[in-house]
């Protein structure tokens, strides 16, 4: 049974006792457990023979396959390390394309033929599995006579053992492809991406410094989420169906007052965050920073950045463990990008660099005057990838949950931009102006970014409007959505400014075969890109309507909502992007396309048919109640020659029935375009229905009903108000 507002309240008020003590780190310090549910380097020295460990290390390097004899190596180092930690089981860890993870668990324990009882781990176990793909989206990859999906190992990012409740199970993180060896998932893509990107940087790396073999991507995401109370989380179907709340009046206090951003966190929050921060830290997640966000019950958490593959595991992972610590403390977590309507929405930055073998930060200007031409073409090539590829970075954040943020008066705008800074920005000009590039005001411009002290570098916090950001020593990526997958924006950011490296080296191999400087032939090429690619700057306020006008003018576009911010995975633009780079090929990316819209149009429709619901069997009967109050007031008053003095109770009743006629026709609206977009041709039609119709018919019913429960009896409202799900602790 659903817990009703008043005993969701009552159920607060009766938590008297507090809430149990959770496991107290006390004394220890951090670093004594750190990564203890982890197969990492140390843990590997430990249960590996050497050359095993060796040959690890080196597949991780290098990207190689590990031989069958070393996989079962591995696994029986892997399987005694976890049973010694209290494993039972094993797992396969992926993350199919709906954006969360899966995991399917097998246990070590086994049979002989001759019927004894032991605990097995094969290489082949380790390496391969099969798990029922049936249940997963694949767009049609998978044809249903040949469901079979497999799991494939990823030695490059560690084993780890997942704790829930008294089971332990090691799991074991994995890519999910077809039967083909098709990507089903967000993690192959990935690797690829990032593969590509370290064979196209490392030549003009090199161009700089003839010792770097390697360039790995960076990624330190900063997670913002909303904490509410279980049991009023129970009480709105509409957070527990759908991650959002499709009716409620904003609370007469918000945000405006701006005192919750750094504020003191609530007990109740913090024991929840001293928790999860302890389960990340035994599970080598690097978290440091908790705080307050803007709204209020928001919060955020970042850890310190990692490289790419491992960073997007942990983010996945702590998802999950924020699902299932804050339930321990009688909250849930809200991942959704836009729980409240009114209140700032959840974002999830994703900071991206590039970093090399050498230990530089290839993003990082130096203080080295002769060095920072290596810092302004990694510079330069990203602006100018961003600008060439900008509709595909979009339509990587593009989903349901961050419609409701991008362009909703919030930031960040659906147009992609990039924001530099001030001084940048005049470094850029003073180049692209230059006359020539051996010019001395170039040199001089170029040695000043040394002298630049790190602040002014980085401003940006000058201007939290813009979408993408430079910050100091890396790139922000602003848009994407709290709940998304990192993988998608840095799959699609890898490959972008993969394409874009390649470019750069022949355009410049061009120029010094006809026998131009080095140093001066990088200069030419990037004043060129800085020219070019000088539309996709922008520094004022991206929240503007001007801004609006000025990105049209300037050619950038601005997909205001998923459909059309997907329908560039059908061009030939995207094919080329993703089909010629080998991220993804033209299957795979079609089949990635169906699978976005499917989700789209599921979610919207489960909202839809939610709301019905709710408005239906929860708000409607309400309201009737009360017009039957006023109604039968009026009457009463009129018997007892009282007739006059009745204009208050008409007055709200009139409102009650235009809002009741609103709600009527929208309701019957919106599930004639529902009936008809589940009727549509294809996947498109259908998202196009949903998201033109439908949703601005569920837009009415909610201005109505919220509307309705400012003039209904508080006593008779059903449903758990903003005031108490966004401030009761
Ligand atoms: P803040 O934005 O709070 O001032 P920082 O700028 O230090 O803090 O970092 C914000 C996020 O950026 C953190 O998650 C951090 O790990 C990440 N970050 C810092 N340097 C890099 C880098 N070189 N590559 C990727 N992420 C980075
Ligand atoms: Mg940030």
């Amino acid at each position: 049974m659903s817990l009703t507002r008043f005993n969701a309240l009552q159920t607060i008020e009766n938590r008297l006792d507090p809430l149990p003590d959770f496991e107290s780190t006390g004394v220890e310090t951090i670093a004594s457990y750190f990564g203890e549910n982890v197969f990492n380097d140390a843990a590997m020295k430990k249960y590996l023979p050497e050359n095993a460990y060796l040959s690890v290390k080196a597949a991780v390097q290098s990207g190689q396959k590990l031989s069958r004899e070393v996989a079962d190596v591995v696994s029986n180092g892997m399987k005694e390390w976890s049973m010694e930690h209290g494993c039972t089981h094993f797992a396969h860890w992926f993350q199919p394309l709906t954006g969360k993870t899966a995991e399917k668990h097998d246990s070590f324990f086994t049979m002989t033929h001759d019927g004894r009882v032991i605990e097995e781990f094969e290489g082949s176990a380790l390496v391969q599995q099969e798990p029922d793909g049936s249940s997963f989206p694949s767009g049609g990859l998978r044809s249903t006579f040949e469901a079979r999906g497999y799991t494939v190992w990823d030695p490059s990012s560690p084993a780890f053992i997942m704790e829930a409740g008294d089971g332990k199970t090691l799991c074991i993180p994995t890519i999910f492809v077809t039967y083909g060896g098709e990507a089903q998932d967000y993690k192959l893509p990935l690797l690829r991406s990032q593969t590509l990107l370290d064979k196209a940087a490392i030549p003009v790396c090199q161009m700089f410094d003839e010792s770097v073999n390697k360039v790995t991507v960076t990624l330190g995401w900063e997670q913002e989420y909303f904490v509410v109370d279980d049991a009023l989380y129970n009480a709105r179907p509409d957070l527990s169906m759908t991650g959002r709340t499709l009716l409620g009046r904003p609370a007469a206090k918000h945000q405006q007052l701006e005192d919750h951003y750094f504020g003191s966190i609530p007990e109740r929050v913090y024991a929840f965050m001293r928790d999860l921060e302890t389960e990340c830290h035994k599970l080598g997640i690097p978290v440091r920073t908790r705080h307050n966000e803007v709204a209020p019950s928001q919060y955020e958490v970042a850890p310190i950045f990692e490289e790419v593959n491992v960073a997007v595991d942990h983010n996945q992972l702590l998802m999950d463990l924020m699902e299932r610590v804050a339930r321990r403390h009688k909250l849930r977590v809200l991942l959704h990008e836009k729980p409240f309507a009114g209140v700032n929405g959840s974002g999830k930055h994703n900071n991206w660099s590039m970093s090399t073998n050498t230990g530089v930060n290839l993003l990082s200007p130096g203080k080295d005057p002769g060095r920072n031409l290596r810092f302004l073409t990694f510079f330069v090539n990203t602006i100018t990838a961003v600008y060439k590829y900008a509709d595909l970075l979009r339509a990587s954040i593009a989903h349901a949950g961050n419609d409701h943020r991008l362009g909703a008066n919030e930031a960040p705008p659906a147009i992609i931009s990039v924001f530099i800074g001030e001084a940048l920005t005049k470094l850029l000009n003073q180049i692209a102006n230059g006359k020539k590039t051996d010019d001395a005001a170039v040199k001089r411009a170029l040695d000043l970014i040394s002298k630049l002290p790190n602040l002014e570098l980085d401003n940006t916090d000058r201007n939290r409007t813009s979408p993408f950001a430079f910050t100091g020593n890396k790139f922000e990526i602003r848009a994407v959505g709290s709940s998304q997958n990192c993988a998608g924006p840095m799959t699609a950011m890898n490959t972008m400014m993969a394409l874009q490296l390649i470019e750069f080296k022949s355009d410049v191999d061009k120029l010094t075969s006809k026998g131009t400087d080095k140093e001066e032939a990088i200069l030419m090429v990037l004043k060129n890109y800085i020219r070019k690619s000088k539309a996709i700057l922008f520094e004022g306020n991206n929240y503007s309507d001007e801004w609006k006008a000025e990105a049209a003018a300037r050619g950038l576009n601005n997909f205001a909502n998923t459909p059309e911010a997907l329908d560039v995975l059908g061009s030939k633009l995207a094919m080329d992007f993703y089909g010629k780079s080998g991220v993804m090929n033209n299957i795979e990316l079609e089949a990635f396309y169906a699978v976005q819209l499917h989700i789209y149009n599921t979610k919207l429709s489960i909202e839809a048919k939610t709301l019905e619901e709710m408005v239906l069997s929860i708000v409607m009967p309400a309201v009737i109640r009360y017009q039957t109050e006023l109604a039968q007031n009026i009457a009463a008053m009129k018997a007892i020659d009282m007739g006059e003095a009745v204009g208050y109770q008409k007055d709200k009743l009139k409102q009650l029935v235009k809002c009741t006629t609103t709600i009527d026709e929208s309701l019957d609206k919106m599930l004639k375009f529902l009936d008809k977009a589940h009727h549509a041709g294809n996947v498109r039609e259908e998202a196009e229905i949903l998201c033109t119709n439908v949703k601005p018919q569920m837009d009415h019913i909610r201005e109505a009903v919220d509307n309705l429960e400012a003039i209904v009896d508080d006593q008779y409202w059903p449903l758990v108000k903003y005031r108490e799900l966004l401030f009761v602790r």
